[in-house]
Order: C-alpha cells, then sequence, then structure tokens
C-alpha cells in the first residue's frame, strides 16, 4: 500500500537513513503518526528574524509560537491533515502508482533515477505550499546527506567527473556544511541532488526547529511518501548496491565542491 504516509527517516541521527528501513514501513495512514526528529529546511531565518524582535521569552512565544515544541508538533500534525485534504487526488494518486510507473519505464538504474527526479518534482511542488520549506533556505544542508553509490555517479556524471567508487571513510555529516551549498544557499547540484534531500519536507510553519544545533532537540512529524520511497528502493535493488554498508555521507564521495569551491567545513546555519 502506498500513498502519503509517515516518515520515520532522521538525517540527524543516521539510524533510520537506509531505504531498506523506509521499505519495511508500509502505508501508515497520514494523519495518524509520530515521527523521527525534525524536518528540512524552511522559510530561510523566518522565525528567527520574528523571534527576536522582542527581549522578553513571553514575547518572542507570542511572535513565534513554534519556539514552543508542543505547539510545533501540534501544528505539523495539524498541517499533515490540511496537506492530505489539499493535494488534489490526482497528484496522491501519481504518487501512488509511482513504483508500478518507474517499473515500466526502460534504461539503466541511472536512467530511471533520472525519470524518478523528473517525475516526482509535480509532487513535491504540489505539496510545498504545506510545508516550511523555502527557497534559500539551507538548515537541512548542514545535517547528514546519506547517498547510494548510484546517487554519487548520477552527481559526478552531471559534474563532468570520473565515476567515483564507494570512499572508505565514513564521515560524520551532522553539523557540517554541504559541499553543494552555495553562497546564496540554494544547491549547486540541484537537478541531481541526492533523494535524501528532496524527501526531508518540514511540516512545522517556520524552520525554527530545523537548524542543526536544535535538531535533536524535539522530535517533529516528517512527511512521508511511500509510492516515492519504494519507487527509489526498487531503482537501488536494481543497481545492487543496496546494501546499507554501501550508504555514505555525500562529503565522504565530494569532500569539496567544483560547484561552489567550498570545503564541509563546520558551521551553523
Ligand atoms: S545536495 Fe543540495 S539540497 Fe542536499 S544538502 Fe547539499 S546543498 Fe543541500
Amino acid at each position: 500500500m502506498h500513498g502519503f504516509a509517515s516518515r520515520t527517516h532522521c538525517r540527524w541521527h543516521g539510524a533510520h537513513t537506509s531505504r531498506q528501513d523506509r521499505a519495511n514501513f508500509s502505508g501508515l495512514k497520514f494523519s495518524a503518526f509520530i515521527r523521527a526528529p525534525l524536518g528540512r529546511c524552511a522559510r530561510a531565518g523566518h522565525s528567527e528574524r520574528r523571534s527576536l524582535k522582542r527581549s522578553s521569552s513571553m514575547t518572542r512565544w507570542i511572535d513565534n509560537p513554534e519556539i514552543n515544541p508542543t505547539w510545533a508538533v501540534v501544528h505539523a500534525h495539524e498541517n499533515a491533515r490540511r496537506l492530505e485534504a489539499g493535494v488534489s487526488p490526482s497528484i496522491q494518486a501519481d504518487e501512488k502508482v509511482m513504483p508500478e510507473t518507474i517499473a515500466a519505464t526502460a534504461g539503466t538504474p541511472i536512467e530511471q533515477l533520472q525519470i524518478l527526479h523528473q517525475r516526482i518534482a509535480p509532487i513535491y511542488k504540489a505539496i510545498g505550499p504545506f510545508t516550511a520549506c523555502r527557497r534559500a533556505c539551507s538548515s537541512c544542508c548542514y545535517y547528514k546527506v546519506d547517498v547510494y553509490p548510484l546517487e554519487a555517479e548520477l552527481i559526478a556524471q552531471s559534474l563532468d567527473l570520473p565515476l567515483p567508487s564507494l570512499p572508505a571513510s565514513h564521515q560524520p555529516g551532522h553539523g557540517r556544511r554541504c559541499p553543494f551549498l552555495t553562497k546564496k544557499a540554494t544547491c549547486g547540484i540541484y537537478a541531481v541532488r541526492p533523494m535524501v534531500c528532496r524527501q526531508h519536507v518540514m511540516l512545522t510553519e517556520t524552520n525554527y526547529w530545523c537548524l542543526a544545533a536544535r535538531a535533536h532537540q524535539v522530535k517533529l512529524p516528517l512527511m512521508r511518501l511511500t509510492g516515492i520511497d519504494e519507487a527509489f528502493v526498487e531503482i537501488v535493488k536494481r543497481d545492487g548496491r543496496s546494501q546499507p554498508s554501501q550508504i555514505r555521507d555525500l562529503r565522504d564521495y565530494f569532500p569539496t565542491s567544483p560547484v561552489t569551491s567550498s570545503a564541509g567545513e563546520s558551521l551553523s546555519p
């Protein structure tokens, strides 16, 4: 059973980041879930700016109720219900049949991955207004960015780099800036960015809890699109390099970026 559902994927703790893990979660009702920690990029600094207008903690809570973690959780769950009701049935149907859609396409796994990227774009666009994720918010670009070898190859291919072999290193990703994050806080490899970046959708109103320094403090729901998850898992399985031991952080493959010329320095967003 596919569709809009809860998601336990966690980029901060890394314990649930394998697609095999996620594939084992099937069709939880979207409106009835408890999720893993925090979310993805959001309205760039929006909540921060509002919260800094006044000095007392009480007025800060009034300005930005999401500083209260309980309120943030409630809002995220309410928003999940709004999303489920507000996204068109045709979009939800497209998402649900994504495994079959991708299975019916010809081509190599890397070609199928590119098709998946194209097919899911309108789905995430439809979901966007219900999420806190906005252009130029880069909070989640300071978390782990787990990728499979296939994804690393697609990125290398897009940059005209030699196909990378599996790195021996395991970089700690959390709190470190992604090397592909540009100075304008946009993604330097947006068209080929990993699935974990696409799938990380925050349901809170603002990005207050998205900052890396706060990411472990509150457990908030994330959205999970089970049809897309499963389609991706099938592509990776077909590629044959689908074991958790073959997952690396993006920084293991690309310690520095030819796009941004930036190293994965340790920063707080
Ligand atoms: S690949 Fe792009 S979206 Fe993903 S963490 Fe890096 S800069 Fe952010």
